[in-house]
């Protein structure tokens, strides 16, 4: 009786001494209130941290569904899908920007190289009269030229004027070119003075933003590069991003001549099909979930429209893969 008496204090002794063992891990994970209190907390802080941040300032290429912007390290936000108007001619260029700005579009990308600077800038003033917008609610982007790099003050006032709508939101260095640091120092000075808001670079890639960037004073705002499911940049793109610049993409729909292609692929029309919407949307949508700004060219009301429609669905995660798998690293221009 006695052997058996031992023998069941000396289990009890060990249940006990093991429990007590393994009390820590549990309390962190089940009962103790104040080991999980612990925990929260410092994951609290976590996330404290994180919107403080932001808010002082990190902010800086978010995209905000809500309000379709993002926030540019100029200070300026910025709508986060467009209309491109490479190729318009004029009267086509005045029809699709008044098709843009009537539908809710505010994003305007166009350049001394399109010959279409003075029909963006008609098409705007008609549009905030037909459809009372404030000029500050609208956000055009243009381009000078490397032919004009020689002499830029000439090329901006041209801009200015060509597009007689004020000020210029955004000026873009539209390809690297001899001169084009002198050409971007003029820029900066337009800035000062009130007629640019913001800068930017197009066709700037790793190399040339990191030789750069030490050069000039006022970092680019954003980087606008040819980008679609066929040339998707993995590595640039990040790159670009991680210096809090925001990235745009040109040629979205793979450029004229190759949108049947892209938007006939099997992967891009099975997605679209799940979500009732069409190609061209899923590819924009793939974009801005990459956080990658969408300036679709179109001559058509229709597709202007449909491109603008890109916020009553969203892409999961397999379906961001399935796209992401078709990278083909085929560029559709030379630059
Ligand atoms: P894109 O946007 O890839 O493709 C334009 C083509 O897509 C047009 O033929 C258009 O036809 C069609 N399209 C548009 N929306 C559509 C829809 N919902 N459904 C079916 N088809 C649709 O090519 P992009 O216009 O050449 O490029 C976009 C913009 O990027 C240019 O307009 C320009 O502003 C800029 N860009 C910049 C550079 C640079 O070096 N920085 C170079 C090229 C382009 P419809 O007219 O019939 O709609």
């Amino acid at each position: 009786m006695k052997k058996v008496f031992s023998a069941l204090l000396t289990l009890f002794l060990i249940l006990a001494l093991s429990s007590c063992t393994a009390m820590p891990k549990e309390s962190v994970t089940e009962t103790s209130g104040s080991s999980e209190t612990q925990t929260t907390a410092s994951a609290k802080e976590t996330d404290i941290t994180q919107t403080t941040v932001q808010e002082e300032g990190a902010r800086v290429g978010e995209f905000d569904f809500k309000t379709k912007t993002v926030m540019l390290n100029s200070g300026y936000k910025m709508p986060v899908m467009g209309l491109g108007t490479y190729s318009l001619d004029h009267d086509t260029c005045v029809n699709s920007v008044k098709a843009l700005l009537g539908s809710g579009g505010r994003l305007i990308d166009t350049a001394y190289m399109y010959g279409n600077e003075e029909a963006v800038g008609e098409g705007v003033r008609q549009a905030m009269k037909e459809y009372n917008i404030a000029r500050e609610e609208i956000f055009v982007i243009t381009k000078i030229y490397p032919s004009q790099f020689g002499n830029p003050e000439a090329a901006i006032d041209m801009a200015l004027k060509k597009l007689n709508i004020g000020y210029i939101d955004m000026m873009l260095l539209h390809h690297p070119g001899s001169n084009d640091v002198e050409a971007y120092h003029a820029m900066e000075r337009y800035v000062k003075e009130g007629k640019i808001r913001s800068l930017g670079l197009s066709n700037w890639y790793d190399k040339e933003l990191t030789d750069f960037l030490p050069k000039v004073t006022i970092t680019p705002a954003l980087v606008q590069n040819e980008i679609h499911p066929y040339y998707q940049e993995k590595d640039v793109v990040p790159f670009i991003q991680s210096k809090g610049i925001v990235v745009q993409c040109w040629y979205p729909l793979g450029g004229r001549g190759h949108t049947k292609e892209l938007l006939g692929n099997e992967t891009i029309t099975a997605i679209a099909k799940a979500h009732g919407v069409s190609s061209a949307q899923v590819i924009l949508r793939w974009d801005l979930q990459r956080g990658i700004v969408v300036i679709p060219g179109s001559s058509n009301p229709a597709h202007i429209k449909e491109n603008l429609d890109l916020f009553g669905f969203e892409l999961s995660d397999i379906e961001m893969e399935q796209i992401n798998a078709l990278d083909r690293n085929e560029k559709h221009d030379w630059y």
